[in-house]
């Protein structure tokens, strides 16, 4: 039995780290003024009584949950979960995690092995040891709540057919000189809206730009899956024709390209790459469908006479980032600090666009930002923190409101 999810994530757990960390995720999802009867869980689980009664006993001794005695007496849990670790976790459960060592180690017949010094199969054990203690002391107890939460179904809208799924896996990736991803982990489904917030020079861009395919980039390790099939090695257009589409944190200015002349070719080129449907929009066709887009964003008529993003002001174009999103009709939309440099009402006719959007094609979005007053209006699913090339925290619409009051360095 599997209960944590983990065995999907390459990770292979005991049963009694399995079993530790749900019950430990069962107490943290109750009110901290409630307690639970380990006997209730175990039947509701169908967990053996005194197995589970063996693991609290553990769990209590290392301080993570307390308990109570008496009548309605139970346990509850005693720390904050972002405060728990996945190598605390074992440690309490398991004992201390070594995966592989000398057989030398801490022992005093050092004379036993003659090349114990400056050995380098021992130097190698300990590297090995160091980064799966960092990775175990990386994830914690919250991180399980919040895949309880990506277990949630989102109600999709009736006339997609196809959910798209986008899943970035233990992906490390960077320029040729520069390591700027280690050890991402993400998963965008159709009609979710993720945030991803993080401190400048995180490597959110950078994400993007990998994602798209910017040839500048290099994956050294770990995949990009969309549907279930590796992307990793596909130019950008083929990315773009599959349904992935970037906003641009700041958008090139491409003098002698008509924006609109521009948007119709990108719409019938991912046309063109659909089996089965082939009829292209003409100019007239797309030139209606252009304007009442400019209307949707309220942007002047104008704008169809004007070259791509030329002499734009800053909200001008965001809003013509958004343009291209809604007139393309990508699957999974990544948004790059579209919320920047907008002014008030840029930011609510932005926002309402998105989540229109959203809601009538059943995008899966990532929304890049650092502040939180975007979603006042498009309400996301899930909030992650990216620090150092990897996201460190996960969680609700609250996480939020609590990084924009007290920061990223807690
Ligand atoms: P964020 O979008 O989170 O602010 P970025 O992805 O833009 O962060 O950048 C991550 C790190 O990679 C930063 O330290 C940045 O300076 C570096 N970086 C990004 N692009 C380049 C580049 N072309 N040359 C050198 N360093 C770069
Ligand atoms: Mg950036």
């Amino acid at each position: 039995m599997n209960r944590s999810n983990l065995h999907k994530r390459a990770l292979q757990l005991s049963q009694k780290v399995d079993y530790g960390l749900f019950l430990l995720t069962a107490l943290a999802k109750k009110s901290p003024a409630e307690t639970n009867s380990l006997k209730k869980i175990a039947e509701s689980e169908k967990m053996s009584f005194f197995f589970l009664q063996k693991i609290a006993r553990d769990l209590l001794k290392a301080g993570m949950i307390s308990a109570e005695r008496g009548k309605e007496g139970g346990y509850r849990i005693a720390k904050n979960p972002r405060d728990i670790s996945l190598k605390q976790i074992i440690e309490a459960l398991e004992g201390p995690v070594a995966v592989m060592s000398c057989l030398m180690e801490g022992k005093k017949l050092k004379m036993l092995c003659e090349r114990i010094h400056g050995c380098r199969i021992r130097l190698r054990l300990s590297e090995i040891n160091t980064e799966i203690e960092s990775t175990l002391q990386g994830i914690n107890l919250e991180y399980f709540l919040t895949e309880r939460l990506e277990e949630k179904n989102t109600a999709l809208p009736k006339k997609i057919k196809k959910p798209y799924i986008l899943k970035i896996e233990n992906l490390h990736a960077g320029l040729a000189e520069k390591n700027i991803l280690r050890r991402m982990n993400l998963t965008i489904k159709s009609g979710e809206i993720h945030a991803l917030m993080g401190p400048n020079g995180s490597g959110k861009s950078t994400l993007c730009s990998v994602i798209m395919g910017h040839p500048a980039y290099h994956i050294q390790k770990g995949s990009l899956l969309l549907n279930g099939k590796n992307i990793k090695n596909l130019p950008v257009n083929e990315r773009a024709n599959r349904g992935i589409f970037l906003g641009f944190q700041s958008p090139s200015e491409i003098s002698g390209v008509r924006m609109e002349n521009f948007l119709r070719l990108a719409k019938n080129t991912g046309i063109k790459s659909l089996k089965g449907k082939t009829r292209l929009c003409g100019p007239r066709e797309f030139h209606e469908f252009f304007e009442k887009h400019l209307s949707d964003l309220k942007m002047p008529q104008t704008f169809s006479e004007r070259d791509l993003n030329e002499g734009f002001s800053g909200g001008e174009k965001k809003r013509g980032e958004i343009l291209q999103m809604a007139i393309l009709e990508p699957k999974i939309v990544l948004l790059d600090e579209i919320d920047s440099g907008l002014d008030i009402d840029g930011l609510r006719i932005v926002a309402e666009n998105i989540k229109k959007f959203q809601r009538e094609t059943g995008a899966g979005i990532l929304i890049i930002t650092h502040y939180q007053r975007i979603f006042e209006y498009i309400e996301p699913d899930f909030v992650h923190v990216m620090k150092d090339g990897r996201i460190i925290r996960s969680g609700g619409r609250d996480l939020a409101r609590e990084l924009e009051k007290s920061g990223y360095e807690q």
